[in-house]
C-alpha cells in the first residue's frame, strides 16, 4: 500500500488526541490513528466526568480554569448548549484535618473564587448521608460541574472528519522512524508520513515516545476504579454534590437512584485494558461506609481506567490549545500558562 502523507499525525483518539486533532485540522491535513475499535474505549470513556476547579496541583488548576469558557460556550464546535451541568463539590475534613483544609483553601482561592469554607452541618445539608459528627469543616465550590464527555468527544471527532482529516481505528502504531523532513509512522498495514507527530496515547504515551527513539517522561499510569451502588428507594441522590474526603481516600457522586463510589485508588499499573481489583474496591467501599450512613448491599457494576496526568478531560481545551500552538510553531496565546505546564510540574 502507498505511503499516505499529511501535515500532522495524531496518535490516540481519546479526549486529548481528539482535541488536538480538532485544533490542528484547519491548518493542514491530519491523520488521527487509534488502536482500538472505539475512540473512548480507554480512560476517556471511564472517567467520573467532573470539572472541578479545586482539584489537583497548581498547574492542573490553572489549566482547568483556562478551559472553563470553552466548556460553557462550545460554539466553536457547533454546540449551542454548555457542556457543563452544575453539581458542586464538597471537600470534607475531620477535626484533625482542619489545618490541611485551610491550607488547601488558601491554595485554591484565586482559581476557584467561589469556593468557601463551611462547617460540618453545611456539609450534611448538602450530602445528608455524611455521618454526623465525623466531619466538622468543608470546602464548598458550587462551580464544580458534570462534563458531558460523550457529547464533547463525539463533536470533536465529527468536526475533525468534516474538516477532511483521516480517522483510522484498529490502527495501532507499532513503529516510528525519522525521515529527512519528519516522521514515518507504521500502523496496522499502513504507512503515514508527516513533519509533525503528536503523541496523545494516554497511558501508552511513554511507550509511543520510545518507539520514536525519544526518552520517556516518566508518565506512570495509575489505576482508578468506580463502583455503581444501588441506593434504597427512599434516597434520592440527584441533588447531592461530588463529595470527597480531604485526603482523597474515597469520593462519591449521585445519579438518579444510584451512587458512583470511588476508592480513589491510584495504583501504579503498566499500560493495559484496566480492570477492577476486587480487594481494592471492597476496601474503598468500607472507607465510604465508615464515612456515611449508607450500607452498601449491592454493587450493580464497576469499572477501572488509567490516569497518568490526573484530570485530562477538564483540562483538554487549554492543553490542546497549547499543544496545537507548539505543533504549528506559533506563540501560545497564553504564554504564562505554557510556562507553567512543563511535564515536571504536571507530575
Ligand atoms: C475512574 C476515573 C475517573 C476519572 N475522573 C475524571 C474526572 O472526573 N474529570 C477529569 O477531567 N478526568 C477524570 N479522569 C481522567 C481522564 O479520564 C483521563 O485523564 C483522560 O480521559 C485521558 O485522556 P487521553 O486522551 O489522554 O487518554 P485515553 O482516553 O486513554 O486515550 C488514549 C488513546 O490512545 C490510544 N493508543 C495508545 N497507544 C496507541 C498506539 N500505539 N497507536 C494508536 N493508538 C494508541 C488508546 O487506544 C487510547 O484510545 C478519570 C479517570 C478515571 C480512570
Amino acid at each position: 500500500m502507498p505511503t499516505a502523507t499529511a501535515e500532522f499525525i495524531v496518535i490516540g483518539a481519546g479526549i486529548a488526541g481528539a482535541s488536538v486533532a480538532w485544533r490542528l485540522a484547519p491548518a493542514g491535513h491530519v491523520v488521527l490513528l487509534e488502536a482500538e475499535h472505539r475512540p473512548g474505549y480507554h480512560s476517556t470513556g471511564r472517567s467520573a466526568a467532573m470539572f472541578d476547579r479545586a482539584y489537583g496541583n497548581a498547574t492542573i488548576r490553572a489549566l482547568t480554569a483556562a478551559s472553563y469558557e470553552f466548556f460553557v460556550n462550545p460554539a466553536a464546535l457547533g454546540l449551542d448548549a454548555s457542556l457543563l451541568s452544575p453539581r458542586g463539590v464538597l471537600y470534607v475534613a475531620r477535626p484533625d484535618q482542619r489545618a490541611q483544609l485551610e491550607r488547601h483553601y488558601e491554595s485554591i482561592r484565586t482559581l476557584a473564587p467561589d469556593a468557601r469554607l463551611h462547617d460540618g452541618d453545611f456539609a450534611r445539608g448538602k450530602a445528608p448521608i455524611l455521618r454526623e459528627g465525623l466531619f466538622d469543616r468543608c470546602i464548598w465550590d458550587p462551580t464544580c460541574a458534570d462534563i458531558d464527555v460523550a457529547r464533547l468527544h463525539d463533536a470533536l471527532l465529527a468536526h475533525v472528519r468534516r474538516q477532511g482529516a483521516e480517522f483510522a481505528r484498529h490502527a495501532q502504531v507499532d513503529r516510528i522512524e525519522r525521515t529527512g523532513t519528519g516522521w514515518r509512522v507504521h500502523a496496522a498495514d499502513r504507512t503515514y508520513e508527516a513533519p509533525v507527530v503528536v503523541n496523545a496515547a494516554g497511558a501508552w504515551a511513554d511507550e509511543v515516545a520510545q518507539l520514536a527513539g525519544l526518552s520517556p517522561l516518566g508518565l506512570q499510569p495509575r489505576r482508578r476504579s468506580i463502583a455503581v451502588v444501588q441506593l434504597p428507594e427512599s434516597m434520592d441522590p440527584r441533588g447531592w454534590p461530588l463529595t470527597i474526603d480531604l485526603a482523597e481516600t474515597w469520593y462519591f457522586k449521585g445519579e438518579a437512584g444510584r451512587l458512583l463510589v470511588s476508592p480513589a485508588d491510584a495504583v501504579d499499573t503498566a499500560p493495559c485494558d484496566a480492570s477492577v481489583d476486587d480487594e481494592v474496591l471492597a476496601a474503598g467501599i468500607a472507607r465510604f461506609e465508615a464515612a456515611t450512613t449508607v450500607e452498601v448491599r449491592r454493587v450493580t457494576s464497576s469499572w477501572a481506567g488509567l490516569r497518568s496526568v490526573f484530570r485530562d478531560i477538564q483540562t483538554a481545551p487549554a492543553v490542546s490549545a497549547l499543544v496545537a500552538a507548539t505543533a504549528l510553531g506559533r506563540p501560545a496565546a497564553d504564554s504564562a500558562l505554557l510556562e507553567q505546564t512543563s511535564a515536571s510540574r504536571l507530575l
